[in-house]
């Protein structure tokens, strides 16, 4: 690769300075290297010649075999244009060019055999190809098989680039440079995956000769971008880990077993356990533990994390809790002075309404060590806030929290404080070790008894009237019930508008029930004061837009309605759902929508209604959606630009690229074997933006 490397794309045979520059600009190709790390998107079959008579509907682009009958010039000046006559003996077409109009004329005679390649579109009664790739019968015949199909700008096509420039390009680059391309990789490493060696992989995905070998070129090339980035993260999870001891937490004392024996409201599940029990070996490793906990909604995490808080507090340590919202750190605040109050604990909640003069005893008492447990929003991390001895955070549903505010947290110590990420947003595995690859991961994959999965189902709005029949029903039963609108940046007026009409619609429909309102538009004060009269059951119903959507806890809501469900995606509207079936009765959720939605829309919604399980719901998500921002959660250093790989549908590969990193690491940490230059030089190159990661851990 590094002769490719140092080789300027504009010194290959048929490129020069000016198309040199316009790849460069276009698609980032400046050296060989990375022309040969441009991949084609798809690939057409040569070897299929389609008939002009057979053309139908929306046609792709395909290879004709026949000849010229005549060209005729029309319009004149910038306007004209050439057309020629084709045929294949079964109809006959127009191939028209814009450009270069003398040339081609001479170029292409009439009589003469060629293979057209095109995209054939149909207009004034008959077909036409635009400025199609034109070879000789004979060529043709000597190229058969799979073609690539290069990814192109418009400017590039404008400028008679195309696929084939491209395809011309690479061939060049096969005779010349590829062979000189050493395989990075360890020979061990390939042999034992059994994986194709790296010139034998980019001579393939740029000239397969069956899909059985660009299948295992595709393999190769996905691994070792997965590797590379696999050992980018393990590798600086180890330097963390190496560097940051952490308090050790090694009592469990008069709090925890206090509380157990005491005070606590229910049996733990048995997923409870298992996750109290990780946790503990963490806190009693003497290293800083950084764990992401995933529990589907109503799991019972806060109790998982009230648990481990009183292990710190039993080690004479500070705990905090942050919650993304207002309304989730006050609920959290409720339920944990409930539950530990009367065990002599200093629970206090700081949040951005806290006044002044509660505020400023809350820092006092962090600051002389008498505060145990501060829950909050952001304001916990704000400059001024300083502990005496913070040992533990609890970060709730941000797991979009990234590494770097997570650092944030840290520089309050001397000692980095353990970190239990929260989240009820089931993270599929390949995201969990590559987006979230830094965190250690517990799952609590088990609900507490009685639950009852919440009956989804998908109405129209002609079935409006049945829908809110069956709310009536729930409401009568002293149920309540939350009804959402989408609210959407793009569409704020629009959505305001029917969020509006909704209510009053809903005011009207049940005039005997109260119906609380809110939206994320709303001061904060007045949010609050509609969902506290929610939560106290002073509404029955609470028309909503996602300002709901995470964490809130009102167990007495047995209806969850979802107004324009199509404009949700599906980890949200499972979010949503959340939100009810958290009590011992049945509980609804119905997804509405207009009557015509495209058939796509309704399979993901019908995702859905076939299951209650966080897990399918996320992985059908971002199969059908792909990783999309959440790729861009790692930005900080860690993540590359996948160029073949799809953390989506990979995830095999994700895992085999997972284990084979850990296993270099663990035989050498430092890369330092002979064998492993290549991998050593190609993660300098790629990561080599140096990011001191000791700075943040
Ligand atoms: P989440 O994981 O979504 O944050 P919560 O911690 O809010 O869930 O718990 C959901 C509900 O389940 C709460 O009302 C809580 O009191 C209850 N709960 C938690 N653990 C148990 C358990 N082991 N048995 C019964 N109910 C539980
Ligand atoms: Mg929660």
């Amino acid at each position: 690769m590094e002769r490719l490397r140092r080789t300027d794309i504009k010194y290959v045979k048929g490129v020069g300075p000016k198309r040199g520059e316009l790849l460069e600009k276009e698609l980032g190709i400046r050296t060989v290297a990375d022309m040969v790390r441009h991949y084609p998107h798809s690939y057409v079959d040569r070897s299929k010649i389609y008939k002009i008579a057979s053309f139908e509907g929306e046609m792709p682009s395909v290879q004709v075999r026949g000849r010229f009958i005549s060209f005729t010039t029309q319009g004149d000046g910038s306007k004209s244009r050439l057309v020629g006559l084709f045929t294949d003996g079964s109809r006959a077409m127009e191939i028209v060019w814009f450009n270069r109009i003398r040339s081609i004329r001479e170029k292409y005679l009439p009589g003469t055999e060629y293979v057209v390649f095109g995209k054939p579109t149909f207009f004034n009664n008959g077909w036409s190809m635009v400025h199609p790739e034109i070879d000789s019968a004979a060529k043709a015949e000597s190229e058969k098989g799979m073609r690539g199909v290069y990814p192109l700008t418009e400017k590039l096509r404008n400028r008679s680039i195309t696929s084939r420039t491209l395809y011309e390009i690479m061939k060049t680059v096969r005779q010349t440079l590829l062979p000189t391309v050493k395989d990075p990789l360890p020979r061990s490493l390939r042999q034992r995956l059994g994986l194709m060696e790296l010139r034998e992989a980019l001579e393939a995905i740029h000239f397969p000769e069956n899909h059985t070998q660009l299948q295992k070129a595709r393999e190769r090339l996905k691994f070792e971008e997965l590797f590379y980035l696999q050992l980018n993260i393990l590798r600086y999870c180890r330097n963390r880990d190496r560097k940051s001891s952490g308090y050790q937490f090694k009592k469990i004392g008069r709090f925890f077993n206090g509380f157990y024996n005491e005070f606590l409201p229910f049996p733990l599940t048995e997923a409870q356990k298992k996750v109290i029990r990780e946790i503990r070996a963490d806190l009693g490793s003497g290293r800083q533990m950084n764990r992401l906990l995933q529990g589907d909604v109503g799991s019972g995490k806060t109790l998982v994390a009230l648990m481990c808080m009183l292990i710190a507090l039993d080690n004479g340590s500070q705990a905090c809790l942050m919650a993304p919202t207002e309304i989730l750190a006050s609920q959290h605040y409720e339920t944990i002075s409930k539950l530990v109050g009367a065990m002599g604990i200093n629970v206090k909640l700081l949040t951005g309404s806290t006044p002044g003069k509660a505020r400023e005893r809350i820092h006092n008492q962090l600051e002389d060590g008498t505060l145990h447990i501060l829950i909050g929003t952001h304001a916990v991390i704000e400059d001024n806030v300083k502990f005496r001895n913070l040992g533990f955070v609890v970060i709730d549903e941000q797991h979009r929290f990234g590494v770097a505010q997570r650092a944030r947290l840290w520089g309050k110590n001397f000692m980095p404080p353990h970190v239990l990420v929260m989240t009820a947003t089931p993270i599929p595995r390949t995201l969990a070790m590559t987006v979230y690859g830094d965190l250690d991961v517990s799952v609590i994959d088990e609900l507490p008894p009685g639950r009852k999965p919440v009956h989804t189902s998908l109405r129209y709005d002609q079935n409006r009237l049945d829908v809110y029949k069956a709310l009536g029903r729930q409401l009568k039963e002293g149920r309540q019930a939350y009804i959402v609108y989408p609210l959407i940046k793009e569409n704020e007026k629009v959505d305001m508008r029917s969020l509006e009409v909704g209510y009053q619609l809903v005011k009207e429909t049940f005039p005997s029930y109260r119906v609380a309102y809110v939206h994320g538009r709303m001061k904060p004060a007045e949010k609050d004061h509609q969902m506290m009269l929610f939560a106290t059951h002073q509404a029955d119903i609470l028309v909503a837009t996602t300002v709901i959507e995470v964490g809130v806890n009102v167990p007495n809501a047995t209806t969850m309605i979802i107004e324009n469900a199509e404009r949700f995606g599906l980890s949200q509207l499972h979010q949503l759902r959340g939100r009810v079936g958290r009590g011992g009765d049945q509980s609804f959720c119905v997804l509405m929508t207009k009557t015509k939605i495209a058939k796509e829309t309704r399979k993901r919604l019908e995702i859905m209604t076939s299951t209650t399980d966080g897990f399918l719901v996320a992985e059908a998500d971002l199969k059908m959606r792909g990783p999309g921002d959440l790729e861009g959660t790692l930005q900080s250093g860690m993540a590359i630009e996948l160029k073949i790989a799809n953390l989506a549908t990979d995830g095999q590969i994700v895992q085999l690229a997972r284990d084979a990193a850990r296993d270099t690491l663990d035989s050498d940490p430092e890369l330092s074997a002979p064998e492993l230059a290549g991998v050593r030089r190609e993660m300098t190159l790629l990561f080599n933006r140096s990011v001191d990661w000791s700075q943040i851990s």
